[in-house]
């Protein structure tokens, strides 16, 4: 059985981004650039008034206090969108509001704090330095500057950069077509009657919001039950379109656990199956050659914490690359376990947490319900504590990894 990093690295190395689309910046949120954002001109792109102030020439108020203010004659008033305007004279000052590009000859601003208006005067009570709140032409981006390199997600800030430059779209990754097939005979849906020996399916909603979360759009789910034509045809199906295909359930070692049988009859290469880990220990990873590419396909054990957790820690991150992510995580940071946490040697373990802030420190503690069909214990999870193989008790106060779970990203 191979560990955890292992088999991450493994289904990862699988991973190539698809093609790449232009995207308006409406439709932009989430995606991943192909390309890197460049400086079309120089940021900011004329120099203006960082302050609502006054304009003036450094000289003229060098000797300004309150008791002895400087006294200058009002040359006029700049708002930001107001067209260029004559150059400003010796002895002058010039009203601008934050943004209004600067007069030529105006060497400061002084902030309006610092003055008044009196018949046509502007009295200054402060001195201030060349340049003093004056943000210029090109001090944040020269033109043709790599901005932001390949493989960044549009934020909101991305997004308004790329407005800034005055690009209306960009070129980012395409998103895969997912394809989810839930195995089991004992699954109904939600919403229908149910049998005294049935349980409602969880996994299809589960997973379906998981991908939603992730920015796909192009997925679809199927119920099957735990036979083998039914599930070979699902199957051939799913090959027939999409670029990831997640089986739920039917992955262990039981008589009708038949996804992986039924992935070698289809041409699906097994990369791996069984992982040094828990939840998930049963988790598949596979790949069919189609054309040029592979498709990949993930079995998720049917636990709904299982599935949860495999998809997490394998699916998304696989996701992620494919629409060009340059950064897949896992994030993992320190806390401070308050009670103490106990496993099995020899494999790596997920505990579902809630960690918090206390006094300058992180903190974290596992959930109430730990198995792996208990999906109260992750809904009530922010964090899964990563315990690694070697570990076998941590006591309280001693710190563990944890990774905040993101459906996003
Ligand atoms: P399996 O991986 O198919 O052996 O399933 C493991 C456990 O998860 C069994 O108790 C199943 O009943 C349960 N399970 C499998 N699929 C689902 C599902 N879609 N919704 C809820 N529970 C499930
Ligand atoms: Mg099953």
């Amino acid at each position: 059985m191979i560990s955890f990093a292992e088999a991450r690295t493994i289904a990862l190395a699988h991973v190539a981004p698809l093609g790449t689309e232009e995207v308006a910046l409406a439709q932009l949120l989430g995606r991943y650039l192909a390309e890197p954002i460049v400086a079309s001109f120089d940021v900011p792109l004329f120099d203006n008034s960082a302050m609502d102030g006054y304009g003036v020439k450094v000289a003229d108020v060098a000797e300004a206090t309150e008791e002895r203010p400087a006294r200058l004659t009002l040359q006029g008033v700049v708002r930001a969108g107001d067209a260029v305007t004559p150059e400003l004279a010796a002895g002058g000052a010039v009203k601008l509001l934050t943004g209004a590009m600067t007069p030529p000859g105006v060497e400061a601003v002084v902030m309006s704090e610092f003055t008044e208006e009196r018949e046509g005067a502007v009295l200054v009570t402060s001195p201030v330095k060349p340049g003093e709140n004056i943000r210029r032409k090109g001090e944040e981006y020269r033109k043709g500057d790599i901005a932001l390199p390949a493989g960044t997600r549009a934020t909101p800030p991305v997004i308004g950069l790329l407005a800034t430059f005055g690009y209306a779209s960009a070129r980012v990754y395409t998103k895969p077509r997912v394809a989810v097939l839930v195995t089991g005979s004992e699954l109904v849906a939600p919403g229908e009657p149910r049998e005294e020996f049935q349980i409602y399916d969880s996994n299809s909603a589960a997973l379906d919001s998981a991908l939603a979360a992730l920015g796909i759009t192009d997925r679809a789910v199927v119920r099957v039950r735990d036979e083998a034509a039914p599930l070979r045809a699902t199957l051939a199906e799913a090959l027939g379109s999409a670029d990831v295909v997640l089986a739920a359930g039917g992955v262990s070692v039981g008589e009708y656990d038949l996804v992986k049988d039924v992935c070698a009859e289809l041409g699906v290469e097994t990369r791996f199956w069984q992982v040094k880990m828990k939840p998930a220990k049963p988790v598949y990873f596979g790949t069919h050659a189609r054309g040029e590419r592979e498709q990949l396909v993930f079995g998720l054990p049917g636990n709904p914490v299982a599935v949860l957790v495999a998809f997490h820690e394998f699916v998304k991150p696989a996701l992620l690359k494919m629409m060009g992510a340059a950064e897949v995580g896992p994030l993992l940071v320190l806390a401070v376990v308050c009670a103490k946490l106990k496993k099995k040697r020899g494999r790596r373990e997920f505990v579902r947490g809630l960690a918090w802030a206390e006094e300058g420190r992180l903190c974290v503690k596992a959930t109430a319900g730990q198995g792996s069909h208990m999906l109260g214990g992750m809904a009530a999870a922010n964090c899964l504590i990563h315990l690694p193989p070697e570990a076998e008790m941590v006591a309280e106060g001693e710190r563990v990894e944890i990774e905040f779970i993101s459906w996003e990203w």
